[in-house]
């Protein structure tokens, strides 16, 4: 066989195991089904402009190793996450925190927008919260439910949030500092330059083969190498034996403008019901960018169908029972390891990407 290892998908999993492996011996091939490496985090150069074409991604970890790793191949510049809610035209900080209560009620002191939110609980909270509506109000109280979570959930969920169950929202966290950072997390950036640099990097010495789709040719890319890592959908895998798992798909509308800037902010959520997007990126603002053109981005929840992206898994009770049959089949597979977020079907940050292909590189090469 020409490879030791097949790895199928290009995105941040795919590519680290590719590099990894390179840099013990192996002989890799990479395929991808796009036309491009990268997966989500692949950002599209236009005027000037890294564009993060399948929606913001920002890295943030707590992990010093995820942390020192990613800065051997890139620079991480300092920015901060501090989205802004746009209700009806008001703009409020996100995560809540100070400035938002002080928004809302011109309250200045933690101690005032304490009382507030325990009176609007008291008033408005149910003992027993049946749905999400009921135990969201439960833990913030109405404002902050009606103006910053009902529209911005019905619409992510495409369900209204009586009809949505409790679970979902475990908890709130409430901020009483003037603090609109939103990761807790000690590190956070954006590499300089894009996503891109990265994968320029793992990929420099590889065999790729883009517009590869595995399943078109599924026999012959089988023949060309020992193992694979498979980071595609699982059920597809096999052949949707034990049923189709369920996603919630989102669709990118991408807008180049004359202006050089649109709204002075990288995300601004769109926190009522009407309007049907639920976030603008402008792109340019990840880096600090001084393009005289801007490229904003207005992102809309959708259903997931066979013609458009999963992106999010929908764990719930059935579909992660489904999964549980996948994932028991592919513990047996003596040649093909699935991994990342269709592989293993949850939603993963990409340190947590990291720190679970680094875990898989050492127990594949046993820290060689
Ligand atoms: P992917 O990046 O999806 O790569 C999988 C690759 O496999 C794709 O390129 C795909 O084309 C390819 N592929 C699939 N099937 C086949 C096939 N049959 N044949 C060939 N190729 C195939 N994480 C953060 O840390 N911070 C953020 O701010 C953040 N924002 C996000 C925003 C959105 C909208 C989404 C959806 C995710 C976000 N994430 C964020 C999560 C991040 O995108 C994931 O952690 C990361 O993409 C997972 O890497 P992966 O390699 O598992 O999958």
């Amino acid at each position: 066989m020409k490879y030791d290892y097949l790895v199928v998908g290009a995105g941040p999993f795919g590519s680290i195991f590719a590099y990894e492996a390179t840099k013990r011996g192996k002989r890799v091939l990479v395929i991808d089904k796009r036309e491009h490496v990268g997966g989500n985090l692949y950002c599209k150069p236009i005027a000037g402009i890294n564009v993060h074409w399948y929606g913001a991604h920002i890295f943030h970890t707590s992990n010093k190793s995820v942390w020192d790793y990613v800065n051997q191949f890139a620079t991480f510049n300092h920015f901060t996450n501090a989205p802004l809610a746009n209700y009806k035209g008001t703009l409020l900080n996100l995560p809540f925190n100070m400035n938002t209560f002080n928004r809302l009620w011109g309250v200045n002191t933690p101690e005032q927008a304490k009382q507030i939110i325990a009176e609007q609980r008291k008033n408005y909270g149910v003992s027993n919260p049946k749905n999400l509506e009921e135990q969201a109000i439960n833990l913030v109280g109405l404002d902050i439910y009606e103006k910053l979570i009902k529209g911005y959930t019905e619409k992510q969920w495409g369900r209204p949030c009586t009809e949505l169950p409790a679970f979902i929202i475990k908890r709130l966290p409430v901020r009483y500092t003037f603090d609109n950072n939103y990761f807790t997390d000690i590190y956070q950036g954006i590499p300089v330059g894009g996503y891109n640099v990265l994968f320029d990097k793992w990929l420099k010495d590889i065999d790729v083969t883009l517009n590869a789709d595995y399943f078109e040719n599924r026999t012959m890319y089988e023949g060309m190498a020992e193992k694979i890592i498979f980071t595609g959908m699982i059920d597809q895998y096999y052949d949707y034996e034990f049923g189709e798992l369920e996603y919630r798909s989102l669709r990118f509308e991408h807008e180049l403008l004359e202006s050089d800037n649109y709204q002075g902010n990288a995300v601004i959520n769109y926190t009522d019901r009407e309007t049907e997007f639920t976030r603008i990126i402008e792109h340019k603002h990840f880096e600090f960018g001084q393009a005289p053109k801007t490229v904003i981005t207005r992102e809309y929840p959708q259903d997931y169908t066979k013609d458009v992206e999963p992106y999010y898994p929908i764990n719930d009770a059935l579909n992660n029972e489904i999964y549980e049959k996948y994932r028991q089949k592919a513990e047996k597979e003596a040649h093909v390891i699935f991994g990342g977020r269709l592989g293993q079907y949850r939603y993963f940050d990409m340190h947590h990407i990291i720190e679970n292909v680094l875990k898989l590189v050492d127990t594949e090469f046993d820290n060689q």
